[in-house]
């Protein structure tokens, strides 16, 4: 339907719901609420979708995320994961982490948790591009790349939402999904806290000598974690992405460094555990900042993923956040959308948030905590750590409940995760 207002004589589209941002986390709650039967305008500011043609030749996407089981059931919901398998992902059935500073390490095994797998190194790209082959093309979904938000106001039914082209959007419910530095958070007034880590992430990838074992490992040195995350590039399994979360300074040392200084300085860090380090792509940087949002909902407004909270990278636990608040959000506006409520009333809104804050606060608190016991060079804290590493590596029952935090089993899941 499409009526016009008296200021402009564009017409104005009318959607079920307007979600603004196509990454991982905007593209997954499309395809949910299209998935139902909802009309949904899927606003993206970059020029055209990624295909899947383009991925899973030897040269790895640089950005890649550890996708929890919860998160690949999402994926398998959408009818996304059996073309991101058949493109490139490399399961993990290990997970080794340790103190360079001491001697505590801890393990973790799938057979520990009762799992087949505890999780999947998947390229971002991989992920956008499967999700964009399952959701851009369903009935519901309108895509419209190339475009930017350029005013935001609030009606008595909803939210009108100008474009820079001009269009005009008007919806019952309107998703933030357009990533840590959300231009419609700002738009609608939303507060953020937020908390600068004093840490770079350096990325990059790599072939190392020795096979990774489908074992996911970091280390932490000086309170820097760096991660060696398995990757299987065309049947090769001594490649990683590299993660390594450092101070701006050392990150740019690091970064100046030729492919073979930076080899040898990753090699050594490691203490050889992989052998030789061969650097195969350039080093990417990524500032990292804590945010939390003040608000998740508004009347007739909400925001997802990255939009919402941003995390430290150490837990690898960012998109799988994100995932999580679509699947609620979706879960909750749907159930509303059938009955005939009001899907973007507050009332409706706030039971996701009630549902998701808890969760993202309690992660991301725990990644704040991190950063004081590992960043600490106190004696106590360092004594404390590997004490409290090697003490836990004893204890299964405890081991077990970690391994549940980190592959996203926790809490009521939406039976889009089931
Ligand atoms: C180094 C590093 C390692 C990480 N590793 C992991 C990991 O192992 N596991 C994990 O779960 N997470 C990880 N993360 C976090 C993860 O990458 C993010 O949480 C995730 O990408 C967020 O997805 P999103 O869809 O919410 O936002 P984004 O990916 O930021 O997508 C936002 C989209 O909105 C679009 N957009 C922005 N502004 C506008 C606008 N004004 N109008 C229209 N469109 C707009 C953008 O073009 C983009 O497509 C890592 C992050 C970093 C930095």
């Amino acid at each position: 339907m499409t009526t016009q207002t008296a200021a402009s004589k564009a017409p104005v589209e009318d959607f079920d719901a307007v979600i603004v941002g196509a990454g991982m986390v905007g593209t997954a709650l499309a395809g949910l609420l299209a998935k139902a039967g909802m009309r949904v305008a899927l606003v993206e500011a970059k020029a055209s979708p990624l295909q899947l043609s383009a991925f899973g030749g030897h040269a790895p996407a640089p950005r890649v995320s550890a996708l929890t089981p919860v998160s690949q059931r999402l994926l398998t919901h959408l009818g996304a994961w059996p073309a991101m398998e058949a493109t490139r992902v490399t399961p993990y059935r290990y997970m080794q982490v340790w103190d360079a500073d001491g001697s505590g390490s801890i393990d973790f095994s799938s057979d520990e948790a009762g799992a087949p797998v505890l999780g999947h190194i998947v390229e971002n790209d991989v992920t956008l591009a499967a999700l964009n082959e399952q959701v851009l093309h369903l009935p519901g979904v309108s895509p419209l790349f190339g475009s930017r938000i350029q005013a935001l106001q609030t009606t008595d039914t909803g939210r009108w939402l100008v474009l820079e082209d001009g269009r005009q959007l008007h919806t019952p419910l309107l998703v933030a999904a357009d990533g840590a530095r959300s231009a419609l958070r700002e738009l609608a007034g939303i507060e953020v806290a937020e908390e600068a880590m004093e840490q770079d992430a350096l990325v990059t990838t790599v072939l190392c000598e020795k096979t990774h074992g489908a074992t996911a490992r970091q280390a932490f040195i000086a309170g820097s974690p760096l991660a060696f995350l398995p990757l299987t590039v065309k049947g090769d399994d001594r490649y990683c992405s590299i993660v390594w979360s450092t101070t701006p300074d050392h990150a740019t040392s690091l970064a100046s460094l030729s492919r073979e200084a930076l080899g040898d300085a990753l090699g050594s860090a490691f203490s050889h555990r992989l052998g030789e380090v061969t650097v195969v792509d350039s080093a990417h940087r990524f500032p990292l900042v804590q945010r939390h949002a003040a608000h998740y909902v508004q009347p007739n407004l909400a925001l997802v993923g990255d939009a919402a909270h941003s995390i430290h990278p150490l837990a690898g636990q960012g998109v799988n956040l994100g995932f999580m608040d679509a699947a609620v959000l979706a879960e909750e506006v749907i159930t509303a959308w059938q009955r005939g409520a009001p899907w973007g009333a507050l009332t409706t809104l706030t039971r996701y948030e009630r549902r998701r804050r808890f969760d993202n606060s309690a992660m991301l608190g725990l990644m704040k905590g991190f950063k004081v016991l590992f960043g600490s060079h106190v004696p106590v804290l360092t004594l404390a750590r590997n004490i409290g590493m090697s003490g836990m590596n004893q204890l299964v029952p405890l081991k077990r409940v970690i391994m549940r935090q980190a592959t996203g089993e926790r809490g009521r899941l939406p039976l889009s995760c089931r």
